[in-house]
């Protein structure tokens, strides 16, 4: 069974920041991710707040290079997805679909998924205009109108990267006010293509195949309307990744992994938590990264210690 220093879970900046600072450590270092490197930055059109880059630079631009950065040094990826995690002996167990292997140590970095409305029709036409990445689907919405649904950071962000395609982006909110930042709250209401639609929910995403109209619900009157859209794209927060975890680690109610504030240390000794998986994570990329060389430090002290 192969065996490693520094098992890393997850491909999102944590975990690649991970994998460069262990490989450069001399850590044999191996990286489990499920799709493709990046996680939700690979997701995001424009990067405009990770220093070094006042021209912006693109999620998928930036997710590459730090996975070829991380490789350069000598971290080992591989597209598998962990199922479990297990103890033996003062080494790790991780389960994958396809193998098993050991480690000292081990850095959760699985971040979170896109949060579901979990309304009827959402699931069914998902991929058919129900869609949780602008950047991925934006442009099959040239020409057409379009709904985001949420008040946040990335509604409003991928609502204005929409505009690019769309002719007419609404955003349908639950309150009367958005909890994304400034910069982008003034963006998003400057755009003449940008329309609010406040203290609104949507109960029902209806369609023949594809998304025809949405039931939306006026919170204050109670009034339900059928709205007409092309495309639905929801951004409402998002989950931890984190069911292959199943206790194994401690987590809070909602399947955060609770970590140490210096070193990152779970609940258990040489598993440590990094970027959106962790409890309170401040969830921007520069902090994943920041916490993902934190957590690979600290999987170096481990082994030191482990080792006298
Ligand atoms: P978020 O900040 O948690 O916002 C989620 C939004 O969705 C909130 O406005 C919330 O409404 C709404 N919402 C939640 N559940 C809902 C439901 N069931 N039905 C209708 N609306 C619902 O999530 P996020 O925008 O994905 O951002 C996550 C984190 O990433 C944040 O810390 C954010 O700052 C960060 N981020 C940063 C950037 C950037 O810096 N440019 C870009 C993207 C994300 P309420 O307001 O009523 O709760």
């Amino acid at each position: 069974m192969e065996e490693y220093d520094v098992a890393i879970i997850g491909a999102g900046g944590a975990g690649l920041t991970a994998g460069l600072y262990a490989s450069r450590a001399n850590m044999k270092t191996v990286l489990f991710e499920r799709i493709g490197a990046g996680g939700q930055i690979a997701l995001t059109d424009d990067v405009e707040n990770y220093p070094g880059f006042p021209e912006g630079v693109t999620g998928p631009e930036i997710a590459e290079r730090m996975e070829e950065q991380a490789k350069k040094y000598g971290t080992e990826i591989r597209t598998e997805e962990v199922q479990e995690l297990k103890e033996q002996g003062n080494r790790y167990l991780i389960k994958s679909e396809k193998a098993e292997y050991l480690t000292k140590t081990i850095v959760l970095a699985s971040g979170a998924s896109p949060r579901m409305l979990k309304i009827p029709g959402e699931q069914e036409l998902t991929g058919k205009g129900v869609s949780y990445c602008a950047t991925c689907d934006g442009a099959f919405f040239k020409g057409r109108e379009i709904v985001v649904v949420g008040g946040g950071d990335s509604a409003l962000q991928e609502g204005l990267f929409l505009t690019r395609f769309a002719t007419k982006v609404t955003i349908i909110h639950r309150r009367d006010a958005l909890r994304a930042s400034a910069i982008l709250q003034d963006r998003a209401k400057e755009n003449e293509k940008i329309e609010f639609i406040w203290d609104t929910v949507v109960e029902k995403v209806e369609g023949e195949g594809k998304v025809q109209s949405l039931k939306i619900k006026n919170l204050k009157t109670e009034e339900i309307t059928d709205f007409k859209t092309d495309g639905f794209f929801v951004f409402i927060g998002h989950d931890p990744s984190s069911s292959y975890i199943n206790d194994f680690v401690q987590l809070d109610d909602h399947g955060y992994a609770i970590a140490d504030l210096v070193t990152l240390e779970t609940s258990r000794k040489g598993i440590f938590a990094a970027g959106e998986i962790r409890q309170n994570a401040t969830k921007q990329l520069v902090t994943a990264c920041g916490e993902g060389c934190t957590a690979a430090l600290s999987a170096q002290h481990y082994i030191e210690d482990l080792e006298g």
